[in-house]
């Protein structure tokens, strides 16, 4: 009964989650249970567990069926690409050949390439060369559920680990990709968002023009529901993930969420989350607990959303203020909700919540 759930989208709307991931209950899902959803065609679903995390297609119209076939091995093709537990993969390539140039396909290198311009954008809150200090942290994707071992990492570790992060050292050359020696990249913050833009191209090629999409809480939403309202996709609680903060109302956008409670251990009474401030190697907890982007390209809205939840509040408010185009909803530790201008008309808040816009 929850859709839960970036960017470039201005005011346009308003006119007119194996890791603990797994849990169902970090995931989102369409709000198709409903009452008033009931009455809808029943969609052509798949469900999929790829990148670590559950995901689920559901799509409209007479070549659906073949269309989600087509999005699954779309999917799998990327995480052959993209993950750093497949030896094969191009991202696995480049961390054994650090020093040296390696050849990559073109979806691994515009992943790269925006995780470097957003790199830049954001001062280097995304920084895809901290992926040793996530894996000494013991989040690397995945092997948490099955050997767990996360860990505080001795501070000479991760100092010695700071050393070799430096988003801003990576060369790309057309197809051929250079990352420094001892260094290493993962693509954890932006790979379900490429994904998802990948999996909205089969569609739209498929003439599909309602679906709903959702990569573990990553969710696009096609066009309308068959009925012609708009899909409603909730953000979670991050504060008690069985509940909403709230819901909005989405036609052809992005939704994608960085939360603290997607990978997550518990030590002595404080937690410790999967997403890294490459200053201090360690969590990134400066006032963020959410952050969701909301836009017409989930690979942008991926990488923001990790990128807003590592710059913390004032950074975080400070960037939305300055970029009019990226659309975002931000939790705080002591559950403030900010929202930009934009999401006014599309927001509705749970159980009476209130949140502050923050006005451009
Ligand atoms: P999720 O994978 O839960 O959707 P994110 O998109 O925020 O969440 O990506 C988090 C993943 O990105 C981590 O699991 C890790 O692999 C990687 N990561 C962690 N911190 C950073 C960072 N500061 N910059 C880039 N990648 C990061
Ligand atoms: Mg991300």
């Amino acid at each position: 009964m929850l859709v839960l759930g970036m960017m470039l989208c201005g005011c346009s709307q308003t006119q007119n989650d194996t890791s603990s991931k797994t849990e169902v209950s970090v995931q989102s899902e369409v709000s198709g249970e409903s009452k008033e959803e009931s009455k809808l065609p029943e969609p052509e679903s798949r469900d999929v567990f790829a990148m670590d995390t559950y995901m689920v297609l559901k799509a409209y119209g007479s070549n659906a069926k073949k269309a989600l076939e087509e999005a699954e091995t779309e999917i799998q093709r990327l995480e052959n690409l993209f993950s750093v537990k497949v030896p094969t993969s191009d991202i696995s390539k480049i961390n054994a050949n650090s020093g040296n140039p390696v050849t990559v396909n073109a979806s691994t290198r515009t992943a790269i390439a925006k995780a470097l311009e957003v790199g830049d954008m954001t001062d280097g809150a995304l920084d895809i060369t901290v992926y040793p200090i996530v894996r000494e942290w013991g989040f690397t994707t995945g092997d948490s559920e099955t050997e767990p071992y996360y860990k505080i990492p001795d501070q000479w570790l991760l100092d010695w680990h700071l050393g070799n992060v430096g988003y801003d050292k990576i060369i790309i050359n057309e197809s051929i990709v250079t990352v420094p020696t001892q260094f290493e990249i993962d693509l954890g913050a932006v790979a379900k968002g490429y994904a998802t833009d990948a999996v909205n191209e089969i569609l739209e090629a498929n003439h599909i023009n309602s679906a709903l999409i959702n990569l573990g809480g990553n969710v696009y939403a096609l066009g309308r529901k068959p009925d012609k309202s708009k899909w409603k996709v909730g953000i979670q609680n991050p504060a008690d993930t069985n509940k909403m903060i709230c819901t909005l109302a989405i036609e052809n956008k992005a939704v994608i969420t960085s939360g603290n409670y997607e990978r997550v251990f518990e030590l002595d009474g404080k937690k410790y989350w999967h997403i890294i401030d490459p200053k201090t190697g360690y969590p990134a907890d400066n006032g963020i607990i959410s952050a969701t982007v909301i836009g017409d390209s989930g690979l942008d809205c991926d990488a923001l959303s990790t990128a807003l939840f590592v710059m913390g509040t004032e950074k975080a408010i400070e960037f939305c203020k300055a970029h009019k185009d990226i659309d975002a909803v931000l939790v705080t530790k002591d559950m403030k909700i900010y929202i930009t201008d934009c999401l006014e008309s599309i927001i509705t808040m749970e159980d009476g919540l209130k949140y502050e816009v923050i006005k451009r």
